[in-house]
């Protein structure tokens, strides 16, 4: 393995451990063994994952005129997954070795062993089988029989919830084109090569928006959301060098989409797609239409015509990006000689917004902080930290877990009633009223 290799294998590895460590992710099930690519996210996690949704939610919906909410069920139709094609097409294609009866997906195995005819896990050459599809869904039965009749899959992707739900939305909201739904909810595909931690699993949620809008305007606005899309995650802190465009060929265009482009961001492991935005023209509802046997055609006032609404989509997995946002924060550095580990994660998507702790556990110094801590609760989640070891050490902790500010009470602010403020990223640290306190951080939190 070449040095570059080694450096970016240790950061990811340093990501996963402090995940584990400090209560972002930990493996599901994990005292029976784990289950293989499902995670479950920690006290920290389950805040960092949900400000990225809400910082999703909130630039999607909230902050716009012309997108709506929705949140569909996970187990649908089986009719809806016969129109939307994905139980005749929503396969991979598997190989085996005969080797060392490992699977693997024939795309990816060229990419993990180096030779596409080589085994990448026994290093074999010549001992893999031809590819046959496997279908990514997960099946289950509805009913106390395990029949045909009551088979349902949990849902591959949200989409689909949106699309059957469209002309509910649209005549119950009266919106009049172009419109989108938006919605955050759980998919699952049964994936055959997961892996790289919380990046390819087999639960996990996903963000995605579709934008209902006339056939013409398809390029117009397929440009925008793209625009709009990359500009997020650098709202959100990431950095600009760490994203890129990925439009797709004609070979690897879904068989949905005319158009389709993907957001890459660098990971330790190498650049991989985190968000897909897609023309899908009027593919879906056409096929709702055919399926179901319902006009879901709109009726455009102004122009006085019908026509099936072309749809373009963005889709970004939940996970996937709070991990992108996650490995784009960390960051080492040496200060005065020592590692000091820190998550440099928006003040917007930090889990724990203020941390406020005593010089010293006299009760005099812990009863003030409890007050302090009262008067900064309402910035967002804070926390009491008295845990042992010095006021630098406990500074560290709240770096490692990107906390964009500790408080600190000493002896003096039982005379001055003031406090000081250390800041993650710079060190600083000013001293300030405590009357004062909540203003000046709430102001810092949103700047
Ligand atoms: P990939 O090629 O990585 O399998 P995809 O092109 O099939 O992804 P889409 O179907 O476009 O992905 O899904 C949209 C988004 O959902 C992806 O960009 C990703 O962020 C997320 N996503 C898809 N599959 C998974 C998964 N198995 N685990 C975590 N997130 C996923």
């Amino acid at each position: 393995m070449n040095k570059r290799n080694s450096g970016e294998t240790d950061r990811m590895q340093e990501i996963v451990s402090l995940s584990k460590r400090r209560g972002f992710m930990f493996p599901s099930s994990e005292i029976y063994g784990g289950l293989n690519a499902v995670f479950d996210y920690g006290p920290l996690g389950v805040e960092l994952k949900n400000n990225v949704k809400r910082a999703w939610w909130d630039s999607m919906t909230r902050l716009r005129d012309d997108v709506v909410g929705l949140d569909a069920s996970i187990l649908m139709a089986r009719r809806v997954w016969q129109a939307s094609g994905h139980e005749a097409v929503f396969t991979d294609p598997l190989v085996d070795c005969t080797n060392c009866k490992g699977r693997f997906r024939a795309d990816h195995v060229e990419e993990m062993s180096g030779d596409p005819n080589v085994c990448p896990a026994c290093g074999m050459r010549g001992t893999l089988t031809a590819p046959r599809q496997f279908n990514l869904m997960f099946k289950t039965y509805m009913g106390p029989v395990e029949e045909e009749a009551g088979l349902v899959y949990l849902r591959p992707e949200t989409a689909q919830g949106i699309y059957v739900n469209y002309e509910n939305v649209q005549t119950s909201m009266r919106k009049k084109l172009p419109f989108g739904i938006a919605q955050i909810g759980k998919a699952f595909r049964n994936e055959i090569s997961p892996g790289n931690f919380t990046y390819r699993m087999r639960e996990f949620e996903q963000m995605e928006m579709q934008f209902f809008i006339p056939p013409e305007q398809e390029e117009q606005w397929f440009n925008y959301w793209r625009d709009q899309r990359m500009k997020w995650y650098s709202d959100f802190g990431m950095r600009p060098e760490s994203l890129q465009f990925h439009p797709h060929g004609p070979e690897e265009l879904a068989h949905y989409a005319r158009a389709a482009v993907d957001v890459y961001f660098q990971f330790p492991f190498g650049w991989r797609e985190i968000e897909g935005i897609h023309d899908r023209t009027d593919f879906d509802l056409r096929r709702h239409i055919e399926y179901s046997g319902k006009d879901l055609s709109y009726y455009d006032d102004a122009q006085q015509r019908h026509y099936v609404p072309y749809i373009i989509e963005t889709s970004v997995g939940a996970d996937r990006s709070t991990l992108a946002f996650l490995c784009d924060a960390y960051d080492e550095e040496e200060v005065k000689g020592e590692k000091r580990v820190v998550l440099r994660l928006s003040k917007k998507l930090a889990p724990v917004k203020v941390a406020v702790m005593p010089l010293s556990k006299k009760d005099e110094l812990v009863a003030l902080t409890h007050q302090v801590h009262d008067v900064v609760r309402p910035l967002g989640l804070t926390q009491y930290d008295d845990t042992g070891g010095n006021i630098g050490k406990r500074y560290r902790r709240q770096d490692e877990i990107g906390t964009p500010y500790c408080v600190t009470v000493d002896f003096d602010s039982l005379e001055d009633k003031q406090v000081t403020i250390r800041e993650r990223d710079s060190m600083q640290q000013r001293r300030v009223p405590i009357a004062e306190l909540r203003g000046l951080l709430a102001a810092d939190l949103e700047s």
